[in-house]
């Protein structure tokens, strides 16, 4: 018998099979309303539940309209989402598997995938044999948890030197994400103006010697590929001054981290094997359903002696496996404990499709917003604002306001053909492309375009 709660409802099960089955089938995913759909009235908890059918349904008409789904090729806003099918059907293989990726003694099986995976990542990335970490749930905490590390090593490399004075240098360009782990991490940065949106050697060896107390910078964050404009920072340029410096070298490349799988960056992108934390998200651009961020480090030993959390009752994990082998547990390498076997998807999806159609679907975004440029020079009412860097493009409509361009957004969204949002650049609101999907359109673009007549 046992609890009610714990038994399975094979016809609720059926139609939540046929559910995902429908969902998993559209090809390509629509947009949907997001906020627009504006009926999402709910039903009220009770003490006797609702029969699962109402709840289903309720759902379906109701809540599920009322997103904009991330992985529609036509969603150009911020950084997109595009999941391969088959990274979906094995999240639903974590989902039912009672998975808790913390420890080595309790999901070795889930911990070597996902090493496979990211020693993967890390090779591409020309980091040395030996490097490693942890998927983390985003490149927030994943920032966050690579720049704990490299305060603490600065500030125990350091003699005389107390934690709070300890500062990164970071480009103003750099994601919100990174300043806020300095906030929470309690020090400061040395806010370097870079040139032209791109973080140099020269602007940090510039700042340095403008600065009072240069002595207090402890390492620097370089971005992939920042998410405004895709700009790869000067990373050959700082990773080697950071090596010859005994500075940390943070980089961040959340987004365009997945460069490393594209043939036209490769070089462009080499200097990340100088790094001494490396994150990219899955989530983003390696085709891997929310929530994963690969975080690797060049030596993870150093990471484990800051992250490792001490607790009477979990001295087991720390104690060698029971088969004797090193134990690796991913929690020792973030801010995190219980974990979800995040990484899965994304293995199990780089597993079965292989290398190329990955480096086929990255350099398929780069095309994308290669000819998508060409397309806007070429017409009279819009105009390039700088060439495209990776698989994001900027551009304006001459004569628009901010208006203009919040209208001009919604209203492409409601006819549900495309998701794009305006940024801002240098105090202006422009409209910004961010491909990912390799199955946009060129006829998407040329539409999205001639709306803005
Ligand atoms: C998206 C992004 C982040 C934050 O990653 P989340 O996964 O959203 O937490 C950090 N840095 C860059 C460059 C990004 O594009």
């Amino acid at each position: 018998m046992g609890d009610p709660m714990f038994q399975l409802d094979t016809e609720l099960a059926q139609q939540i099979f046929d559910y995902c089955r429908e969902r998993l089938s559209e090809n390509p995913v629509p947009l949907d309303l997001g906020s627009m759909a504006n009926d999402t009235t709910v039903i009220p908890i009770t003490s006797e539940g609702h029969a699962p059918q109402t709840i289903l349904q309720h759902f379906r008409e109701h809540m599920a309209p009322a997103v904009i789904s991330i992985d529609s090729p036509g969603f150009l806003a911020f950084i997109p989402n595009a999941p391969t099918k088959n990274s979906l059907l094995f999240d639903m293989v974590v989902a039912c598997s009672g998975l808790n990726g913390t420890s080595w003694l309790e999901s070795q099986g889930v911990v070597v995938a996902e090493n496979q995976a990211l020693e993967f990542i890390a090779e591409r990335a020309g980091m040395p044999q030996g490097s490693g970490g942890a998927f983390v749930s985003g490149g927030s905490i994943g920032n966050l948890s690579g720049l704990t590390v490299g305060r603490d090593v600065g500030v125990a490399r350091r003699p005389g030197l107390e934690r709070h004075q300890a500062r990164f240098a970071i480009s103003a360009d750099a994601h919100s994400s990174v300043g806020r782990a300095l906030h929470v991490l309690g020090i400061g940065a040395l806010l370097v103006e870079p040139d032209d949106h791109r973080f140099t050697l020269e602007n940090l060896t510039a700042a340095l010697a403008a600065d009072p107390h240069p002595e207090t910078v402890i390492g620097v964050v370089a971005t992939c590929g920042t998410t405004n404009a895709g700009i790869i920072d000067d990373l050959e340029g700082l990773g080697s001054y950071c090596r010859d410096h005994d500075m940390w070298f943070h980089v961040d490349g959340a987004y365009g981290g997945a460069a490393i799988f594209s043939e036209s960056y490769r070089d462009t992108v080499s200097g990340i094997r100088h790094a001494d934390s490396f994150i990219v998200d899955p989530h983003k651009w390696l085709f891997a359903p929310l929530d994963c961020a690969a975080l690797v480090y060049r030596h993870p030993a150093l990471a484990r002696a800051v992250h490792t959390q001490e607790a009477g009752y979990l001295d087991i994990l720390h104690d060698s496996s029971p088969s004797g082998d090193v134990d690796w547990n991913p929690s020792d390498f973030a801010i995190h404990l219980s974990r979800r076997a995040r990484g899965l998807p994304f293995w199990f999806s780089l597993m079965t499709h292989g290398v190329e159609r990955y480096e086929h679907a990255v350099e398929a975004a780069i095309d994308l917003a290669t000819r998508a440029a060409e397309r806007i020079e070429a017409l009279d009412h819009v105009e390039l604002v700088r060439d495209p860097s990776l698989s994001i493009v900027l551009y304006r409509r001459p004569g628009w306001t901010n208006e203009d361009y919040t209208e001009w957004s919604h209203q492409l969204l409601r006819d549900q053909v495309a998701f794009v949002t305006p940024t801002k650049w240098e105090g202006e609101t422009i409209a910004r492309l961010a491909f990912l999907h390799p199955d946009t359109s060129d006829e998407l673009v040329e539409q999205i375009l001639a709306s803005m007549r």
